[in-house]
């Protein structure tokens, strides 16, 4: 997250997406054409894209339909053979070309990122850059899918273990890294030898078709990777029932992934899902006060607070509370609210208007509830997808920030007094995905990477993710991993073979 120091200058949030889309120079990058089996389909039907600041329409993009679904079902059954046998070391240099393509248009990808997610365009341009870092490591990780040779237990004969690419993969993927979350699963299954076809969220299409346009330049064959924009329900639906898909991975709400988990049952897909967090952020009271707010900051308001990772629930130990509290306020007071587009603007619109109004819910519970507010300042009035980073004290369990995430600048503190007591209320959640703990002392921090029930624990650090690392969350939050050399095993089978009778 880059914070700016600028003064917010106040800007005409209407058309300052539509201005910038106007100077972009890869005009295919707004064609709004869907990738179906290598051709670029404009679509009877055309959707809406709008600037979730402004709430201005400033593009539109084919709106696919099942019919479609399947026709890119049956290209991508087409193209999984020739896709398979294709060494990996070729599918390795057509993903470093397809992230090299995305490195060198990153301006341009940023642009469209911010003008449909909101996000500051420092943050998207971020975005791409971690995007394109999963196909470079994707890349060597197909190259590296060894498998193993077992020490055998039955004299006279060898017995291996393949890893075999499953087949055709499927991706549903959310609107808060539009970018970054299509090529964290693509990248493993192209490397894996799957075909994949990805349905974006509608909220964020121009980003994925943008992508899409550079993988085919990058090399990638007609149908091993498409892209289909619509209604999810529709298009989910073949891929749910399809017996030729036979991986899914999934990134958006828990609701959303246990509809598709019971739509795999049937078939029974391997299926990967990124859920949501509500993340314990943990500071003892032996800290550098200063680091801890940095990190509180960059934890709880990095994506606008539209973050899986992002710090839910802030305890924060009694001896430094009140310390934290004001040193915390006045860091959030600071921000910049604004048009993503805008260099000073360090928090964007929510992108969708029911996530700003869950903020708005959990301020107003917590508020009647005994919870102290204070929030940034604010000259000009915004629209409604704005949320004012806001900081809310003496938050208590029983409140519903305490119990559900809120994908938003909204920051929850809750005092604690004792390890044992804030271990307890840290693991009393259901998401498990990621956690923090800021202490000074060791011990308490190998205690606590042992005790805390989280897929992902940042200890003294609001920064830890990247391609090497396993991403993925326990309970309730999700299933399997990606990313790392993990991430890759979700598209791919093991098959075990026993050469029998060698004996001479
Ligand atoms: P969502 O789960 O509805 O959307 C994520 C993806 O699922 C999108 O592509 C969407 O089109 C698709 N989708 C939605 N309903 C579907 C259905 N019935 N069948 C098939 N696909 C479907 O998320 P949302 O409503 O946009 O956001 C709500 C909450 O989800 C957020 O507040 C946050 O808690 C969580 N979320 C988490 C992440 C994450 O990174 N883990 C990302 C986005 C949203």
């Amino acid at each position: 997250m880059v914070f700016q120091t600028a003064r917010h200058k106040n800007p005409d949030l209407l058309g300052l997406a539509r201005r910038h889309l106007q100077n972009l120079r890869r005009r295919d990058f707004v064609a709004g054409t869907a990738l179906i089996d290598g051709r670029w389909i404009a679509g009877d039907q055309r959707d809406a894209v709008v600037d979730p600041a402004s709430g201005e329409e400033f593009a539109d993009v084919a709106r696919c339909s099942a019919v479609e679904m399947e026709l890119a079902i049956a290209a991508a059954e087409r193209s999984s053979s020739a896709w398979r046998a294709m060494s990996p070391v070729k599918r390795g240099g057509i993903l470093r070309a397809w992230a090299s393509l995305m490195l060198a248009n990153a301006g341009e990808l940023a642009v469209l990122v911010t003008s449909e997610q909101g996000k500051p365009l420092a943050e998207a341009r971020h975005e791409i850059a971690y995007g394109a870092g999963f196909l470079e490591w994707f890349a060597a990780e197909g190259e590296r899918a060894y498998g193993e040779t077992i020490p055998s237990h039955k004299p006279g004969s060898l017995l291996q273990v393949r890893m075999q690419p499953i087949g055709v993969a499927a991706a549903i993927t959310p609107w808060n890294f539009p970018v970054a979350m299509i090529t964290r699963k693509a990248g493993a299954a192209l490397a894996a030898g799957c075909p994949i076809i990805v349905k974006p969220a509608p909220e964020t299409p121009l980003s994925a078709l943008a992508v899409a346009r550079l993988a085919e330049e990058a090399g990638v064959p007609p149908g091993v990777f498409q892209v289909l924009v619509g209604d999810p329900i529709e298009l989910s639906a073949p891929l749910l029932r399809d017996t030729r898909i036979r991986a899914l991975s999934f990134t958006g709400s828990t609701e959303v992934g246990r509809l598709l988990l019971k739509g795999a049952a049937a078939t029974v897909k391997k299926v990967s899902l990124e859920l949501g967090g509500h993340a314990p952020f943990l500071i003892f009271d032996d800290v550098d006060l200063d680091k801890a707010v940095k990190g509180a900051l960059a934890a709880k308001f990095a994506t606008s607070g539209q973050d899986c990772l992002a710090a839910n629930r802030i305890y924060v130990q009694r001896g430094i509370y009140d310390a934290f509290v004001e040193a915390f306020s006045a860091a959030i007071t600071r921000l910049k609210v604004g048009h993503g587009l805008d260099p000073a603007t360090d928090i964007g619109p929510m992108t969708k208007l029911s996530v700003a109004n869950k903020c708005r819910t959990q301020i107003d519970d917590a508020v009647t509830k005994g919870a102290r507010l204070s929030s940034a300042r604010q000259e000009q009035a915004l629209p409604q997808n704005f949320v004012l980073p806001t900081l809310l004290s003496g938050v208590t369990d029983e409140m519903l920030i305490a119990r559900e995430e809120t994908f938003g600048p909204v920051a929850a503190v809750l005092p604690f007094d004792t390890e044992e007591e804030v271990i307890a209320r840290a693991n009393a959640s259901e998401m498990g995905l990621a956690a923090y703990v800021y202490t000074d002392s060791l011990r308490r921090a190998l205690r606590l990477s042992e005790s805390i029930e989280y897929g992902m624990v940042g200890i003294n650090t609001a920064s830890f993710t990247g391609p090497p690392i396993p991403f993925g969350g326990w309970k309730q939050s999700g299933l399997g991993r990606e990313g790392s050399r993990h991430g890759i095993g979700e598209y791919m089978e093991l098959k075990y073979v026993c050469f029998g009778d060698l004996a001479a």
